[in-house]
């Protein structure tokens, strides 16, 4: 029998690696990882976390001038852009050494270093070749900026948590969660900020209506919807500052221009040439439902596998995989019914079909739906406004999607996400009886189908 240096070898310490070899580890499995950037991964670093402290960051705007209304004096005097990036920044050091002790305690062999695959049970990190019996490819992705003239000029969603300064001006192009979250932290910290898509509605799949009620909340918040545009030229000026050329003739000038423009699969220099892997067209690593490559000794989950980019997806994969190599299952990971939330303000929270899937795939679907002003806002003069949607199977009183935009969605929508899991019908959400006052209620008491 051959003799390897680990049983598993995970390249890629991000949400998926470092769920996979935890738990591998824990089990006995003898796991060799490596990692060339930050422990963690993408999440950890520049995405989730970070994103997620900047969007609470940004809405202290509003909540200053709501105070108002409940009787607080309360005067913004400024803005600190280093206090909240350092802030961010110390709190993700934390999270790095967190991540570096889970995997040391666990057993994991961590070697810093981009990995190679040299063959189909090799991998070389810094001039070291390793042998595993088994290789787990868990790279994640990569930002894509489209490239022409003055494309260098852009950032991406890597450098956006580490600007020196806090522009004044900022562009934000895409119409993606990305492009939509960082529009509405931009605005909130102050900066005059414009969305260029290039469609004519941002949000591409999701429901319709929701789409066109996130615009409107997302313009109220002061962000400069600029639709069916784009930048076709970006020129640096001497003083630092951007012009962006755009297609429907217009010249806008920024301080930073952040692309939002999707990511693809991280295989830059992956070796991949030495095994028998098949990938897609963009790079994604082709995986069958036990994340087995064509090259039997290599696997793949996460980013890098192009299915569904989130952090809850990349560690469902990596238990799966884990279990069914370790501990003797049969798991598949089940895609149906994902719960997502865009952070824009107010949030998006989505669980199930669009009305336009629903209507696609099912006969006769009700529809119900609430748009109101949320109690909070009725002292605070916000003109913030709420939407729900719930879409309803007629035939068998099936719920297939609840979708919601505005204070807390991503919250609310986890739990509805549950209920839909468990096949909850109509009849079971009216026979819930709601928490009041809360916004959430809305979703037990929807009376009479809008259509
Ligand atoms: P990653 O987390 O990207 O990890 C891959 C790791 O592999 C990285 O650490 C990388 O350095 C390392 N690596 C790559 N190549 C090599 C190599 N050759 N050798 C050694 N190491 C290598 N998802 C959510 O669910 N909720 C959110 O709110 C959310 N917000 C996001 C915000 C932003 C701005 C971004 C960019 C993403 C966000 N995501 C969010 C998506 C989420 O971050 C990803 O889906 C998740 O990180 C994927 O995990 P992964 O393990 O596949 O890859
Ligand atoms: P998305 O794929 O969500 O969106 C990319 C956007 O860029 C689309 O609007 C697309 O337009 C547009 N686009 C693509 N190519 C071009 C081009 N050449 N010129 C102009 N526009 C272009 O990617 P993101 O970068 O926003 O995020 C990547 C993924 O990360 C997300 O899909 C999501 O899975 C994950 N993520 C999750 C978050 C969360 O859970 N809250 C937050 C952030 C990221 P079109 O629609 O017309 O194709």
């Amino acid at each position: 029998m051959a003799e390897f240096d680990f049983d598993l070898f995970v390249i890629g310490a991000g949400s998926g690696g470092v769920r996979a070899g935890r738990m591998a580890a824990a089990m006995g499995v003898k796991v060799g990882m490596a990692e060339d950037r930050y422990m963690g991964g993408t999440c950890v670093n520049v995405g989730c976390v970070p994103k997620k402290l900047f969007v609470y960051g940004s809405h202290y705007h509003e909540d200053f001038e709501n105070a108002a209304g409940y009787g607080w004096n309360v005067q913004a005097n400024g803005f600190d852009w280093p206090t909240l990036r350092d802030n961010k920044t110390k709190e993700i050091e934390r999270l790095n050494g967190i991540y570096r002790n889970m995997l040391k305690n666990a057993g994991v062999n961590l070697i810093e270093g981009r990995a190679r695959i040299t063959g189909p049970n090799s991998v070389e990190v810094s001039g070291q070749e390793y042998s595993a019996e088994r290789i787990l490819i868990a790279t994640g992705g990569w930002p894509f900026v489209p490239e022409f003239e003055g494309s260098e000029h852009a950032i991406t969603s890597n450098e956006v948590f580490y600007l020196d300064e806090f522009p004044k001006r900022a562009l934000v192009v895409g119409g993606g969660y990305i492009a939509v979250e960082f529009a509405g932290i931009f605005a909130g910290l102050g900066a005059e900020t414009s969305l260029i898509y290039r469609g004519d509605m941002f949000l591409r799949g999701f429901d319709e209506e929701v789409r066109r009620f996130t615009a409107e909340e997302v313009a109220k918040k002061n962000v400069n919807l600029r639709f069916n545009n784009n930048i076709s030229k970006i020129e640096k000026q001497s003083d630092g500052s951007l012009l962006a050329y755009m297609t429907d003739g217009t010249v806008l000038e920024a301080d930073t221009i952040l692309y939002a423009t999707g990511r693809v699969p991280n295989v830059t220099d992956l070796g991949l040439e030495t095994v028998n892997v098949e990938q897609q067209k963009n790079g994604a690593i082709v995986v069958n439902d036990n994340f087995e490559t064509s090259e039997p000794s290599v696997y793949a989950i996460g980013d890098v596998i192009d299915r569904v980019q989130l952090t809850p997806v990349a560690l469902a994969e990596g238990m799966a995989l884990v279990r069914n190599l370790f501990g003797g299952q049969d798991q598949k990971v089940d895609y149906d019914l994902i719960a997502t939330a865009v952070f824009c303000q107010p949030n998006i929270g989505t669980v199930g079909l669009s009305e336009e899937q629903a209507r696609e795939q099912y006969s006769n679907v009700d529809v119900y739906k609430s748009s109101f002003r949320a109690m909070k806002h009725t002292l605070s003069g916000s003109d913030e406004k709420t939407f729900m949607k719930m879409l309803v199977d007629r035939d068998t009183d099936k719920v297939l999607g609840i979708h919601m935009v505005g204070a807390d969605a991503g919250e609310i929508i986890q739990g509805m996400a549950v209920a839909l899991k468990a096949g909850a019908t109509k009849a079971v959400f009216d026979s819930t009886i709601g928490i009041h006052p809360t916004s959430a209620e809305e979703f037990v008491t929807m009376r009479e189908p809008a259509k």
